[in-house]
């Protein structure tokens, strides 16, 4: 009886301050076929990212297109539904989401940070939908998001 105290103890003192999470993947249908796209592209390239853990939602995002967030293990992107409604209404919209949504993945689950002097989904405030019709400028550009981590 003493040892299962002990080993009660043990356990508990382990999992010293933090705190039981319940992690969720939850994606906006939206925004659905981009995050998918993230993860066939990191597979394509031999990356394995973690499924369980990540949240995307559209939402009021004050003064932000997106927005990375990590609390404990479980990581939430915000993206400005104002934003996305304003971008479904330009041309090359898929694209646009797609970087966005690249973007904010790569801060999230790639650790990247911003990547300004290069040419690079990571650049901040840097508009890449040029490379809507352009495959190969698309992979250069993937490739960049993925390797250079
Ligand atoms: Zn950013």
């Amino acid at each position: 009886m003493k040892k299962l105290m002990i080993l009660i103890i043990l356990s508990f003192g382990s999992m010293g301050c933090e705190f039981d999470q319940t992690l969720e993947y939850r994606i906006d249908v939206k925004l659905e076929k981009h995050v998918n796209q993230f993860f066939i592209e990191a597979e394509k390239r031999g990356i394995s990212l973690y499924k369980e853990n990540l949240i995307v939602s559209l939402q009021d995002c004050y003064d932000c297109v997106g927005q990375s967030i990590k609390i404990g293990e479980q990581r939430l992107i915000k993206i400005n539904k104002d934003d996305i409604c304003w971008i479904e209404n330009q041309n090359n919209s898929q694209t646009a989401i797609e970087n966005l949504i690249f973007h904010e993945l790569g801060h999230t689950l790639l650790n990247r940070q911003h990547n300004d002097p290069k040419y690079s989904i990571m650049a901040s405030g840097l508009s890449l939908y040029e490379y809507a019709n352009d495959s190969l400028k698309r992979t250069v550009l993937i490739d960049e998001l993925f390797y250079s981590r």
